[in-house]
């Protein structure tokens, strides 16, 4: 076999269904594949068969980082035009052939310092990346490039996560005697209405916090007064939780507020000479912060990504290896 391009490359990982929790054959296969250029490769073990992929030359300074775990359903690659469409093609394994072929091109010039840090689990909770934060080659790294749609442009900062579960209690009694009883919705939806009056945190890069209020259940019959009542709160974060505590302090007497998940936002590294912009969704690098400080970008749109129309072009994949290759060069100068 020889040296793949970057679009046979790119449609060989996207025709290899990896959907999170079955990426063990996408794994193998791009582990194998760098061996074969001359890589020294890691599968460093997550669970069940799936595997990080880790590979490196000289112990590295900068690494090239993705994903290549995919949103279901797997669709397989077609071209069309100077279009590559398939699950992943722009999230991210499109990303992830250019990252490979830009490490090729430095090691074609001697530059041995730079690592290739690929990783299984990114669209479910980041088990992957958490994981592959421990490895022994973190420490010492001194940059991570990490790739996810940014149309190519270097990211100045990315919103984080607050997911919260909002539980209200109160006492059954028949709805004949309401008096009797005490509504667990009613201290909900006060609670929910004295949420939107709350201020919430402003950032100059990533602008007002907001969130959905995504999930909402409660009570047990028409007739019956509530006796507990839930929902589920999503705050897309601009900066320091501690900043969003007074709005949750606001409505704590109507109901309790349990964290579920909570991911940072983040402030990146970012170059002269490469355009930026900030983002809105959450990525890997909060859980891969031994690797050095975090630098994003990678080609194709976020709102193609997770869409059945998803799609990268092709001039974009290739802008993006001598993105990624100019990136790592700087770094290291
Ligand atoms: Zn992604």
């Amino acid at each position: 076999m020889d040296p793949l391009g970057l679009v046979p490359l790119a449609r060989t990982l996207i025709d290899i269904d990896s959907t999170t929790g079955r990426e063990g054959d996408c794994g193998r296969w791009l582990a194998a594949y760098l061996r074969y250029l001359g890589w020294t490769v890691d599968e460093q073990e997550v669970s069940g068969g799936r595997v990080n992929v880790i590979a490196w030359l000289d112990r590295p300074e900068v690494v090239l980082s993705t994903h290549f775990d995919c949103v279901p359903p797997f669709v397989t690659s077609r071209v069309e035009g100077d279009l590559l469409y398939g699950r992943g093609s722009c999230d991210a394994k499109g990303t992830l052939a250019a990252q490979v072929l830009a490490a090729e091109r430095l090691r074609a010039v001697g530059e041995r310092r730079v690592g290739l840090v690929f990783v299984v689990g990114e669209e479910r909770g980041s088990d992957g990346a958490r994981k592959a934060n421990g490895h022994q080659l973190a420490d010492g790294c001194r940059y991570l490039v990490n790739g996810e749609p940014t149309d190519g442009r270097l990211a100045t900062a990315t919103r984080g996560i607050l997911r919260v579960k909002l539980s209200a209690t109160g006492r059954a009694a028949h709805s004949s005697r309401p008096d009797l009883g005490e509504s667990a919705i009613d201290k909900l939806v006060d609670a929910l209405v004295r949420l939107r009056e709350q201020a919430l945190p402003d950032d100059p890069l990533l602008g007002r916090t907001h969130y959905t209020v995504g999930l909402i259940s409660g009570g047990i019959a028409p007739n019956v007064v509530s006796p507990h009542a839930e929902a589920e709160v999503m705050f897309r974060t601009v900066g320091p939780l501690a900043e969003l505590e007074p709005a949750l302090a606001a409505i704590r007497d109507l109901v309790h507020t349990t964290p579920v998940l909570d991911v940072p936002a983040i402030h990146l590294t970012t170059l002269d000479g490469f355009e930026v912009a900030s983002f809105p969704f959450t990525t890997d690098i909060p859980f891969l912060d031994r690797w050095g400080q975090p630098l994003l970008v990678g080609p194709g749109s976020v709102l193609l990504a997770h869409t059945d129309d998803e799609h990268v072009g092709i001039g974009e994949l290739e802008e993006a290896i001598e993105t990624y290759e100019a990136l790592a060069t700087r770094l290291l100068a």
